[in-house]
């Protein structure tokens, strides 16, 4: 059964609706419903997983309190509402989850720091650093400075581009919708509920249709749009309604969804990704026993490259070879090429006493390196 994705998955990310989360009335946090969330989220770490929370509802908490008024609101007034609503937000979660002893650790992040890749690496750092030791990671749009042409306006394609740079294997939308219907249930009786996708067809997407609620931005169409973000990578996705206390509870228990399957696992669709689609800016010539460690599944540290060609920025796709010039993989290096050039046939410890900054002691992470085969 599908729910066994979310009792197997080691980290997830949970994306949270404004409609589940604030009161449409009167804008307060449903607090009820989120203490249940906070008590979800606390079993799921106790299981061991890692847990990601993407939360909306900023600007729909916060309007009320700088006396906006209901309905559209000019792109300023949302990030003024934003700007008072965020705080309230993660105060909210950091009480709740408080009771848990768990640590909130709130992260605001823009369209751009999940496409230009020195700020992709930024974050994705800090957000294992967060979850490393152990905290939750509450993440939303850094909705005051992001203008209408460079945001992502919806948090369900954020979370979904949130899971890809996590390497996270299962997203679950709590919505306020059960999931994916063939036509629109509130319009055509004949609707039928959709529970397994595995592909995102032009079929699947023509269910979507244009649908949208009062609080959020996303309908159907960017639910969809995440989904196709997320099976890229190797992720699972669920829409579920979220609506009722303990929703993740609920979820395990086989509530009423949409799975989105994928055909391969983060890892192996990450190593892909480097593997075959980037572009590289420079060559690593290693040694024989950085060539040994790499065939071993081994991190590539500075001691056993020999030479560097090209340049290339932290974060940039580089090619390793051997001395024959024989390509053996490619991978995203931790370094620029001229602080790699200072710190390469040196160990690790002396990195530091090098560049003046403590950097990774990995020139290319593990994580970070796909095999290739030979191509000279
Ligand atoms: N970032 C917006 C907020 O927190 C919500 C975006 C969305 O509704 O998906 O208010």
């Amino acid at each position: 059964m599908s729910s066994k994705l979310l009792t197997d998955a080691k980290r997830v990310v949970i994306k949270i609706g404004s409609a589940l989360l604030v009161d449409e009335q009167n804008g307060t946090v449903h607090r009820k419903w989120l203490e249940t969330l906070a008590a979800d989220v606390a079993r799921l770490k106790l299981n061991g997983k890692d847990v990601i929370l993407v939360s909306s509802g900023a600007i729909a908490v916060g309007r009320r309190y700088l006396g906006l008024p209901d309905g559209h609101l000019k792109l300023e007034d949302k990030q003024a509402a934003a700007a008072t609503g965020q705080i309230r937000l993660a105060h909210a979660y950091q009480e709740v989850l408080g009771h848990h002893d768990l640590i909130v650790a709130q992260m605001l992040v823009t369209l751009e720091d999940t496409e230009n890749r020195r700020r992709y690496l930024n974050a994705r750092n800090t957000l294992n650093a967060i979850l490393r030791r152990g905290g939750v990671p509450l993440i939303n749009e850094n909705d005051t400075v992001a203008t209408d042409e460079i945001r992502f306006g919806d948090n369900d394609r954020l979370a979904a581009r949130i899971a890809a740079m996590s390497g996270t294997d299962l997203l679950v939308l709590l919505s306020d919708i059960d999931g994916l219907y063939t036509a629109d249930p509130g319009q055509d009786d004949t609707a039928q509920h959709v529970s397994e996708i595995t592909e995102i067809t032009p079929e699947i997407d023509a269910m979507a249709g244009g649908s949208k609620t009062a609080h959020g931005s996303g309908g159907m169409v960017t639910k969809l749009a995440a989904a196709k973000i997320c099976l890229m990578n190797g992720c699972a996705m669920v829409i579920t309604k979220g609506d009722a206390q303990f929703p993740l509870k609920r979820l395990e228990d086989g509530e009423k969804a949409s799975w989105f399957i994928p055909s391969t696992t983060p890892a192996k669709a990450r190593k892909c990704w480097i593997a075959g689609s980037l572009q590289t800016s420079g060559t690593l010539v290693l040694d024989d026993g950085a060539l040994q460690a790499l065939k071993n599944g081994k991190s590539l540290l500075p001691i056993g490259v020999a030479k560097i060609e090209g340049t290339f920025d932290k974060g940039d796709a580089v090619i390793l070879k051997d001395s024959a010039g024989l390509e053996l993989a490619r991978g995203l290096s931790s370094y620029s090429s001229g602080d790699a050039q200072k710190i390469i046939g040196k160990k690790s410890a002396e990195i530091e006493a090098l560049l003046g900054y403590r950097g990774r002691d990995e020139l290319i992470h593990r994580d970070d390196l796909a095999m290739t085969e030979s191509k000279t």
